[in-house]
C-alpha cells in the first residue's frame, strides 16, 4: 500500500525556511494559520514564528503555502497573471507625478501612489488602504488610512524630528503589513487597497489563489518595487552613523532608487550603493527574486525617473482602469518629455537590469545555502 503523503505542514516551513535563515518575520503564517483560535503558532520576540502548541497544528498547509520564501505555487501564480520574463506582465510604463501639490510636497518619489489611492477613496471605490505610516527612519507601522488626510500622512519618507528620534534596540525597515488585513475587516463586503512590497503582494496573491479570508477584500494591489529592506539594532545602527558619518537626528528623508539616498537637513546628500550596507540588510531579502512586484496590479518606484516622479508600470485591467481613471479625472498627470518612446525605454531597461540583478542575487544566495 503506498503511504499518504501529508500536506506541507508548519515542521516543513521550519526545515525549508527557517532552518536556512531566510524567514522575514512577515507574520503571514501566524496571523492566517487555520488553528488561529486554538493557537497553533506563534511569533518570537525575536527570529522566526514558532510552535505554541505542536498538537493544535491541524496539518492544512496553508502557513506552507502562502510564506513568500516557499514557490509551491509560483508556477499557478505566473500563469493566472501571464507572467513573461523578465518583469512580468505589463501594458504600460510611464513616468508620473500627483497633481494635488500637498501630496507631491512629502512624497517619495512623485507621490502617484499616494493620489492613486486618494482616487479610489474619494470616487468610493475602496473603505480604505493599508498602508504604513512613518515612525522615523528605518522605522514604520502597519496602518489602515480611511481618510486623504490619513493617506497624505503615510506617504513619503520624510521624517518630522522635532521631537527627537526615539532610540530603538531594532530598527526595521519592513513592515508587517500582512497582519494587519486580518485586524481591518469589519464587513465581508468591504473593498480596499494594500500598499506592499513583492513579497507581501506575493502572499495576497497566494491567499487569493487559495481562497484564504478575507483575502477576497482585497481589490487593489499596489505594489513597490524592491531592492533590499533593512534590519538592524542600536549597535549596528552606531555603526550605520559612524559608517557614513551621519546622525540619524539629521535625516531628514529617506528614498531607494538605484542606492540608498539619505537627505540630511543641511542639504547634504548621501548616495549610498546597496553593496555597501548589505550588513544592515535583512536576510531573506537575499532570497527574495523579485524586484518590480509583478503580481500587483499597478507596480511603482523611483528609479528610471528623475526627481519628482515616480516610475508606473501597470500591469492587470483592474490596474489600467485606476491608472486611466486617476490620469483622466486629474488626480495624476504624465510629462509629456518622460514619456517619449526613446526615455520609455531607458526606464525599462533600468528595470529590467534591476530584475535581472535581483534574480542572480538570489540564485548565488541559495547556492550558497545549499553548498
Ligand atoms: C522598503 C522599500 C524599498 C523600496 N525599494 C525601491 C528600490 O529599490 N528602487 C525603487 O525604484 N523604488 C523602491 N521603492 C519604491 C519607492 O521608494 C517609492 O515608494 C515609490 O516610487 C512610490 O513613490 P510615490 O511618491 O509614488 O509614493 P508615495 O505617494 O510617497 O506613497 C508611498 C506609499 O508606500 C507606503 N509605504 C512606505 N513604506 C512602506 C513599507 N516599508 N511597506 C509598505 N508600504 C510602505 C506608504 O505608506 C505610502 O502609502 C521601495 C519602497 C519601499 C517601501
Ligand atoms: S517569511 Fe513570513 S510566512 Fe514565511 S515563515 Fe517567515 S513569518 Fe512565516
Ligand atoms: S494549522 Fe495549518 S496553518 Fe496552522 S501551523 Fe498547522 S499547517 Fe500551518
Ligand atoms: S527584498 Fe524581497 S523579501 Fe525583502 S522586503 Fe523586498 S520584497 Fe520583501
Amino acid at each position: 500500500m503506498s503511504e499518504e503523503v501529508l500536506p506541507k505542514s508548519f515542521e516543513d516551513l521550519i526545515k525549508d525556511v527557517h532552518d536556512l535563515g531566510i524567514c522575514g518575520e512577515c507574520g503571514g503564517c501566524v496571523s492566517f494559520c487555520s488553528a488561529d483560535e486554538i493557537k497553533a503558532i506563534e511569533m518570537s520576540e525575536s527570529g522566526p514564528p514558532k510552535y505554541f502548541n505542536k498538537d493544535n497544528c491541524l496539518h492544512c498547509g496553508i502557513c506552507y503555502l502562502i510564506c513568500p520564501q516557499t514557490h509551491v505555487l509560483d508556477d499557478e501564480l505566473k500563469k493566472k497573471f501571464n507572467y513573461k520574463i523578465s518583469i512580468g506582465n505589463y501594458s504600460k510604463i510611464s513616468s508620473s507625478q500627483a497633481k494635488n501639490e500637498d501630496i507631491r510636497k512629502d512624497a517619495t518619489d512623485g507621490g502617484v501612489v499616494t493620489a492613486i489611492l486618494v482616487y479610489l477613496l474619494e470616487k468610493n471605490l475602496i473603505n480604505g488602504a493599508i498602508v504604513s505610516k512613518k515612525q522615523g527612519p528605518f522605522n514604520r507601522i502597519a496602518f489602515f488610512a480611511t481618510t486623504k488626510e490619513e493617506l497624505i500622512e503615510a506617504s513619503g519618507s520624510h521624517f518630522d524630528l522635532s521631537h527627537g528620534v526615539v532610540r530603538l534596540e531594532h530598527y526595521n525597515s519592513f513592515v508587517p503589513t500582512i497582519t494587519k488585513l486580518k485586524k481591518v475587516v469589519s464587513s465581508d463586503t468591504m473593498n480596499i487597497a494594500v500598499v506592499g512590497t513583492p513579497c507581501q503582494i506575493m502572499s495576497i496573491r497566494k491567499m487569493q489563489e487559495l481562497s484564504i479570508l478575507p483575502a477576497h477584500i482585497v481589490k487593489y494591489t499596489i505594489g513597490l518595487f524592491c531592492n533590499l529592506n533593512f534590519a538592524f539594532d542600536e549597535e549596528a545602527h552606531k555603526k550605520l552613523e559612524k559608517k557614513f558619518d551621519f546622525s540619524f537626528d539629521d535625516v531628514e528623508k529617506l528614498n531607494i532608487k538605484e542606492n540608498l539616498i539619505i537627505s540630511l537637513k543641511n542639504g547634504k546628500i548621501l548616495n549610498i550603493d546597496f553593496k555597501d550596507i548589505h550588513e544592515f540588510a535583512r536576510p531573506a531579502c537575499f532570497a527574495c527574486k523579485e524586484f518590480s512586484n509583478v503580481y500587483a496590479d499597478i507596480s511603482f518606484g523611483g528609479l528610471g525617473s528623475p526627481d519628482g516622479y515616480t516610475t508606473t508600470i501597470v500591469r492587470t485591467n483592474i490596474g489600467r482602469k485606476i491608472y486611466n481613471g486617476a490620469l483622466k479625472e486629474g488626480y495624476i498627470q504624465e510629462s509629456p518629455d518622460l514619456n517619449t518612446s526613446i526615455k520609455k525605454s531607458e526606464m525599462l531597461a533600468k528595470v529590467i537590469s534591476f530584475e535581472k540583478r535581483k534574480y542572480n542575487r538570489y540564485r548565488k544566495t541559495m547556492k550558497k545555502i545549499y553548498i
